[in-house]
Order: C-alpha cells, then sequence, then structure tokens
C-alpha cells in the first residue's frame, strides 16, 4: 500500500472523511462515542473522540461556525491533512480537536472575476490544475501545485494548507508571490483581513496569524497583458520528493519584447521565501538576453541563505538557486511572448 494509501486510510480513520461517518449514533469499533469536553455546546457539527487519542473532529458549514470553534484553546484547522496527519503520526502535539474547512462552500470554490481569480483556502489543488483557464492565466502557480506529492495527495492538498504549514519549500508559495497573491483571513472578532501571501510564514513552521484565525482564500489579481509565469524546482529523486530549490518567475513584455516588469521567489533556500529585487531589476529593460540572465541568476544565488543537509548542501542549493531562476525566467518570457498582446 503507498504512501498516500496510508494516509488516506490513517485520515479516514482517524477524522473520517464525511461527517456522517462521525455522528455518535454511527460510531464504528473503533470511534467511540463522546463524553462532555469544554467543545460541547458548541454548534452541531460533525465530532469524534478519535481512536487512542482525545482528539476531537469537527465539521462547520460556515465561516462562522469555524469562528466559533477556534475560539476554544488548543484547536486547530485542517484541510486536507496531508500535512497534519502525518505530523500527528510524528508525534508533534496533538491539538484537542481539529476543524475541517472542507465542508464550508466557500473554502472550496474556485472564482473568476473581471478583476481577480479568488481561490478557497482548502480547495484540493486537483480541482485548481484541472481547471484549464486558471492554468492558462498562471501556467507557473498551476505547475506548482502540480507538483505537490501525487495526484492522491493532490486530490486533498490546499493552498491554504500549503502556505500555513509555512515549509520553506512548499511548492505553491514562491509561484503565489510572484503574482502577487494575498489571502483573505477571517479574525477570531469575526472580521476578515487582507495581506501578501508573503507575509504570512514567518519561519518554518510559524506563520503570521493570531490564535483564532484562518486562511479564507487567496486572491489572485488577473494577469495583465503579456504576462506569465513559471516554476521550477530541483528535488534530489524523481518523484514525491521536498525541493532543495524552488524558483517561481513572473515578467511582462512590452509589444517589443522587453520586459517590463518581473518578480522573482526563491524557495527552500532561507527560513521563508525569498524574493530577489537584484534579479528582478537585471531582467528589467532586458530581452531576457544572456548578460541579463547570468546578472539575475548571480543575484539568485547571492540571495541564498540555505541549510546544509544531507539532501542539498549550501553550494548546491546556492547554485542551483541561479541555475533554476535562469531556466525559470526564460520559460516566462516564452509564455508571455507567446500571449502575444492577448489580454491573457
Ligand atoms: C506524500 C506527500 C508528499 C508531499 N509532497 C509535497 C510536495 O512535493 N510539495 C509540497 O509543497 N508539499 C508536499 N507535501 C506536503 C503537503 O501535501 C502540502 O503542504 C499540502 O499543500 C498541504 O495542504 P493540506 O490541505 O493537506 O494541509 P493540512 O495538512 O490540512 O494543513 C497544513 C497546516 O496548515 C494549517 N492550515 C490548513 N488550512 C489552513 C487555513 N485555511 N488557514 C489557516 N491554517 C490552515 C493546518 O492547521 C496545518 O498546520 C506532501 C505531503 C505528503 C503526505
Amino acid at each position: 500500500m503507498g504512501t498516500l494509501s496510508r494516509l488516506a486510510r490513517r485520515l479516514a480513520d482517524l477524522v473520517g472523511a464525511h461527517r456522517a461517518a462521525l455522528q455518535p449514533a454511527v460510531c464504528g469499533p473503533g470511534i467511540a462515542k463522546l463524553g462532555a469536553t469544554p467543545l460541547d455546546g458548541l454548534p452541531s457539527v460533525g465530532l469524534a473522540r478519535l481512536r487512542g487519542t482525545h482528539l476531537k473532529y469537527f465539521a462547520p458549514s460556515t465561516v462562522e461556525e469555524a469562528v466559533g470553534l477556534l475560539a476554544q484553546p488548543n484547536t486547530k484547522v485542517f484541510a486536507g491533512a496531508t500535512d497534519v496527519i502525518p505530523q500527528i503520526r510524528a508525534g508533534r502535539p496533538e491539538p484537542d480537536a481539529l476543524v475541517d474547512l472542507k465542508k464550508i462552500d466557500r473554502l472550496i470554490a474556485v472564482q473568476c472575476t473581471d478583476a481577480k481569480w479568488i481561490i478557497g483556502a482548502a480547495t484540493p489543488t486537483a480541482r485548481l490544475t484541472a481547471n484549464a483557464e486558471f492554468s492558462a492565466e498562471f501556467p507557473g502557480l498551476a505547475e506548482a501545485a502540480g507538483l505537490i506529492g501525487s495526484d492522491q495527495v493532490q486530490s486533498r492538498s490546499s493552498l491554504g494548507g500549503n502556505l500555513c504549514n509555512a515549509s520553506p519549500a512548499a511548492d505553491s508559495v514562491p509561484a503565489m508571490i510572484v503574482n502577487g497573491a494575498r489571502v483573505v483571513i477571517a479574525t477570531a472578532n469575526g472580521g476578515t483581513r487582507s495581506v501578501a501571501v508573503q507575509d504570512v510564514p514567518t519561519g518554518p513552521g510559524r506563520t503570521s496569524l493570531a490564535p483564532g484565525e484562518f486562511v479564507v482564500e487567496i486572491e489572485v489579481d488577473r494577469a495583465p497583458a503579456r504576462t506569465a509565469d513559471a516554476y521550477l524546482r530541483m528535488i534530489p529523486r524523481t518523484e514525491m520528493d521536498i525541493a532543495v530549490v524552488g524558483v517561481g518567475v513572473r515578467v511582462t513584455l512590452d509589444e517589443s519584447g522587453k520586459v517590463t516588469d518581473a518578480l522573482v521567489a526563491l524557495g527552500a533556500v532561507a527560513p521563508t521565501v525569498v524574493r530577489v529585487p537584484a534579479a528582478e531589476a537585471a531582467l528589467i529593460g532586458s530581452t531576457l538576453d544572456d548578460a541579463a540572465l547570468a546578472v539575475a541568476a548571480a543575484a539568485a544565488s547571492a540571495a541564498c541563505n540555505p541549510i546544509d543537509d544531507k539532501r542539498g548542501t549550501i553550494a548546491y542549493r546556492t547554485h542551483v538557486a541561479g541555475v533554476l531562476t535562469r531556466r525559470a525566467a526564460v520559460i516566462a518570457g516564452q509564455r508571455a511572448a507567446e500571449k502575444n498582446g492577448a489580454s491573457r
């Protein structure tokens, strides 16, 4: 049985894929009936005491219900649980309760307006990459989301989870950052606030979200004319591995093919994603010629502050960051040129 199959079975065992399966009346042999807890009396949602733990499961159907549940101490949200469950299994301190965001319609919706895309934070990444219009407009972000784990992982994994797990190697984060993505956060007082994606992770496993807050949506403005992105990563294995370097680049061209705007973001080379203004400056005004690409690559390498571990040395990560920056810039430039003046 593959890793994800085991994960999915474990997930179904622990928190259940369906709310009905978690009602005390239909508890199977492995799921005990609930006792009184500090969380009792909250909205009637799926709830179970889990086998061998005191972990409980809630499945609110509205943002407001979720905010109410998160007012209780030591309560944690999840979407796909593709990080949460392995971490619990690995012995990370358990919360008292998990709040499933996937039953809230707004969190699993993908909408496109004239101005922006609005992606529910718990939307399975497979649903996003299957969206042809989105993938055509943001091929780099779609390819980053499409690199997360396997098909099975992507049937559950979300952009909100990838971001808020706050791994420096999270694939979608550099790609979201070069596209200027923002998150809408539900706050503990029942309101919302909006922040740039790059301001969410503050270090490995840490975010700027306050207790009781969670991400509702990710917003990405519609791509301007002759603008395209690309995401490339290096992994030691051919599949199912974590980036030792990930690079997102987005460029905008004028009608003559000259770069008028550029964004470069590096993953897995520092505690949080690194924007590289010197690489962006080298690309802007160029036609993505060799000289400009060489300066951008050197700037990307210079911006790295990576760890040295069995998966990649500091020297290796630093070198690869430059190589991938050059390649991603070329791909983004080709894609932008192919748009041939079409707005999207
Ligand atoms: C086999 C396997 C392979 C993987 N490969 C990759 C890979 O190649 N690249 C990669 O980047 N990742 C990879 N991952 C990690 C994981 O799949 C991704 O990080 C995924 O995007 C997490 O999404 P999720 O919805 O499952 O997050 P969850 O596990 O549900 O949550 C992750 C964290 O984010 C928090 N969270 C979730 N949603 C929200 C929200 N809306 N607001 C606030 N906090 C929230 C949770 O509390 C938790 O701390 C892999 C995982 C597995 C098991």
